[in-house]
């Protein structure tokens, strides 16, 4: 994709990720020659993209312009900010800047990749200035539910974008992280050309709640509980980390951490500063079985009742080392993501059964708030910046359209907010803007350690198999004698039970041989309308006696 040389000189905006959809964020801002990309996430599979684990952006765009790319920038240490980063260094290894605690969190996983010692990391705070050939990007704090989340202002000779991030106000946050709320008001008052702001709570109204409120409701639950208390939350919810941790110091109880991301966030979180647990606070599992019951908390992953996870497994006592019992108590310091609702409903049905007091669903128990801005904070950020154009991001459709309609709401002109999919470019010229040609956007998937080689058509395929099963028709032919030298063997998988299907299977084994035969005969031979006659007739047959399209796989052997 190469920019025509007369109008190089404008500024780009567009998203390779997260719009339209929670997840791979990743935005880019070009001026002339000068890229900068803010953030490269991750997004977990959606239900039909069967065995993927997780999904990336497609970043063609970026490898093409390869030699304009000044550096990453991001915004805080999240999945669908950083989790994308070590497949996209791996295409374009390029300057990767970030707070301390997001490039902690970057560098274990660099090292898993491998990467890390060719990885360029570049530490800042919201008082750095840095200069990127015609960019000048700095920051300012926001509140979110890890810290050091930072919003991005990136200067150009057009003018001031300014990116959010995921921002919510909280005016009492855990461990004073207070947001740059003098600073933001003075961006805004220098003019702010674009603002590009986080949409996920624009179905919200009022206001989010503070992490604080979160404290004291835990701090209750820990009051009353008899037995243990088992904690589950987002690994990476460091304030929330916290506040188990208050509480059970307050109550006299011991944590065992259970889950490998929990532990490893717990571990950088300490190492950081992020984290106070005093010493001998966290013990490990074994010994905590040794406690009474009144001394433990279990600190776990599986908020979101990911079937794998800690929390789920200890549900169904397939935990190797530790069970829910009668009488304890959960908590559940989460709500779930989209899509997830009905793992976590499973996870608590199950909790219940065991006889477990479970404490779930934010609004009502006050165990969670978003970390996210409702309404009145999305306006409060419309109104420090008041930009001259303005594209909400990091949401699905409606939650970008109702974004818009606050950002109207407070008076910005309809002509100047840019409700944009993944792909669509902004072009602002002389303070115009307009919208450009499209960039080529998607979604790479990632199967074990394949990236990108998962496709629609090996989807299709899994599609079918997961749906009507798989029949294998293996045959040995003599083509000069024109005879069917042995077989026709039909394998299946699961399309029907075979010990009740013999009938069934022996006709298909009939009808095979007859094509075949009828075929050689006529003297047809290419081996591809073999194989195709075979699945059309087999394919019509199967589908008259039982109203299902198992995939056919011929196997015809010439000898
Ligand atoms: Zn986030
Ligand atoms: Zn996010």
């Amino acid at each position: 994709m190469k920019l025509p040389k007369n109008n190089k000189e404008r500024l780009l905006i567009f998203a390779l990720g997260g719009l339209g959809e929670i997840g791979k964020n990743m935005y880019v801002i070009q001026y002339a020659d000068d890229i900068v990309v803010v953030d490269a996430g991750l997004k977990f599979p959606e239900e039909e993209m069967l065995g993927i684990d997780l999904v990336i952006p497609d970043v063609s765009y970026l490898v093409e312009n390869k030699e304009k790319v000044r550096a990453i920038i991001l915004t805080h240490g999240h999945e669908d900010h950083i989790g994308g980063l070590s497949y996209v260094l791996k295409e374009i290894n390029v300057p990767v800047y970030g707070t301390k605690l997001t490039l902690g969190l970057v560098e274990s996983k660099l090292k898993e990749a491998n990467i890390l010692s060719e990885s360029k990391l570049i530490l800042v705070n919201n008082e750095s200035e840095i200069q990127l050939g015609a960019l000048k990007v700095s920051f300012f704090k926001v509140n979110h539910s890890i810290p050091d989340a930072v919003g991005v202002v990136i200067d150009t000779p057009e003018g001031v974008v300014v990116h959010t991030g995921d921002f919510k106000f909280d005016l009492t946050p855990v461990n004073n992280q207070m947001a740059d709320i003098h600073k933001m008001a003075e961006i805004g008052k220098k003019g702010v050309l674009a603002l590009l702001s986080d949409s996920t709570n624009a179905e919200r109204e009022g206001h989010t709640g503070s992490e604080r409120s979160v404290g004291e409701s835990i701090s209750e639950v820990f009051r009353k509980a008899k037995q243990r208390i088992i904690v589950a939350t987002f690994a990476s919810n460091i304030h929330r980390i916290q506040q188990v941790v208050d509480a059970s110091i307050a109550y006299d109880r011991k944590i065992t951490i259970v889950g490998r991301s929990m532990v490893n966030v717990v571990n950088i979180g300490i190492e950081l500063g992020y984290l106070h647990v005093p010493e001998g606070m966290i013990v490990d599992v074994d010994e905590i079985n040794k406690l009474p019951a009144d001394r433990v908390v279990i600190l776990s992953t599986g908020s979101q009742g990911e079937p794998m996870s800690a929390l789920t497994r200890m549900a169904r006592s397939t935990h190797r080392k530790l069970d829910i019992m009668p009488g304890d108590t959960v908590i559940i310091s989460a709500t779930p993501i989209p899509g997830n609702e009905k793992y976590v409903a499973r996870t608590v049905d199950q909790l219940f059964r065991i006889g477990a007091n479970v404490i779930y669903g934010g609004s009502i128990s006050g165990v969670h708030v978003s970390g996210h801005g409702s309404q009145e904070e999305l306006k409060l950020m419309l109104n420090f910046m008041r930009p001259k154009f303005f594209i909400p991001i990091h949401g699905e459709y409606r939650m970008l359209r109702l974004h818009s309609d606050l950002a109207e709401s407070i008076g910005i002109p309809r002509e100047n907010i840019f409700l944009l999919d993944n792909g669509d470019t902004i072009e602002i010229s002389n303070g115009k803007a307009r919208y450009g040609s499209k960039i080529p956007v998607g979604n790479v998937l990632i199967d074990g350690l394949g990236v990108g080689d998962v496709g629609n058509i090996v989807l299709r395929d899994r599609k079918l198999l997961s749906q009507d099963g798989i029949l294998v028709v293996v045959v040995t032919l003599s083509k000069q004698n024109a005879t069917i030298l042995s077989g026709p063997d039909i394998i299946s998988r699961g399309f029907v039970y075979v010990r009740e299907s013999e009938e069934l299977l022996e006709e298909a084994n009939r009808l095979v041989t007859v094509t075949l035969q009828k075929l050689m005969i006529e003297n047809v031979n290419e081996w591809s309308s073999l194989k195709n006659s075979v699945r059309d007739v087999l394919g019509r047959f199967l589908y008259e006696q039982t109203r299902r399209r198992p995939m056919i796989l011929p196997i015809i052997m010439e000898v």
